[in-house]
């Protein structure tokens, strides 16, 4: 069977950081679908482009080209390290707004399907069991509680001495739920045969571990 572990979930859901520790320990490759999403909406910002439906055709031909590496952990725009641009509650939003444009989702595929497979890939992101790589192997919708995670993105923020309200941050992980899961093209959900694993009462070496047992089982 071809080793690719594909974990899907909503913002915020501790998927991201489990999916990097999972594939550490495996020895895999790490693919983390949501970053290209949200250098595709930088990429659009910086060329001026307005993101909204109006724009698709531009901004596909943007993410058809696009000049992204991922490289020792850091997420490259070209010449430029965007590790940090790329993670603002904008730069999500952003994302999650370009990701509902069908052919900036299609210009995206061929970048996902190129990455390594072997010795094995773990794949992180909102339809990387259904869309992606339907045939994996092992699939985890991985979830958490809304007030779980807002109080982790709120803390997240706090420890790097940003400011921020529980309540807005709610909202806002809500709102960019409720978007990703009524797109009419590749909306967040479980696929039919993926595993739950909701982690709101879990730690992150949990959750790793979780992970790690249905799959070397
Ligand atoms: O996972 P992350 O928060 O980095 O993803 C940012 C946004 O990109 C999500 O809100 C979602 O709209 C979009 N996305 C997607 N499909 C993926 C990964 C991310 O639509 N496979």
């Amino acid at each position: 069977r071809v080793p690719v572990i594909c974990i899907d979930g909503p913002t915020a859901s501790g998927k991201g950081t489990v999916a990097a520790e999972v594939a550490k320990r495996l020895g895999y490759h790490f693919l983390d679908s949501g970053a290209m999403y949200r250098v595709t909406a930088l990429a659009a910002t910086r060329a001026g482009l307005a993101i909204e439906p109006s724009q698709e055709a531009a901004i596909a031909a943007l993410a058809r080209a696009l000049p992204v590496r991922f490289e020792d952990g850091k997420v490259l725009l070209g010449a430029d390290d965007v590790t940090e641009a790329i993670r603002t509650e904008e730069a999500g939003m952003n994302a999650s707004r370009v990701s509902a444009l069908p052919s900036v989702r299609l210009a995206l595929v061929d970048l996902q399907h190129g990455f390594q497979a072997l010795p094995g890939l773990v794949a992180d992101g909102r339809d990387m069991g259904t869309v992606i790589f339907p045939n994996a192997p092992y699939k985890v919708y991985m979830t958490a509680s809304a007030a779980c995670r807002a109080e982790r993105r709120y803390k997240q923020l706090i420890s790097k001495g940003i400011s921020a309200n529980i309540s807005e941050l709610r909202a806002d992980l809500e709102a960019r739920d409720a978007r990703d899961q009524s797109r009419a093209v590749a909306p967040l959900k479980p696929a039919a045969d993926a595993q739950w694993l909701d982690n709101s009462e879990l730690s992150i070496d949990q959750s790793v571990q979780q992970v790690l047992a249905g799959w070397l089982q």
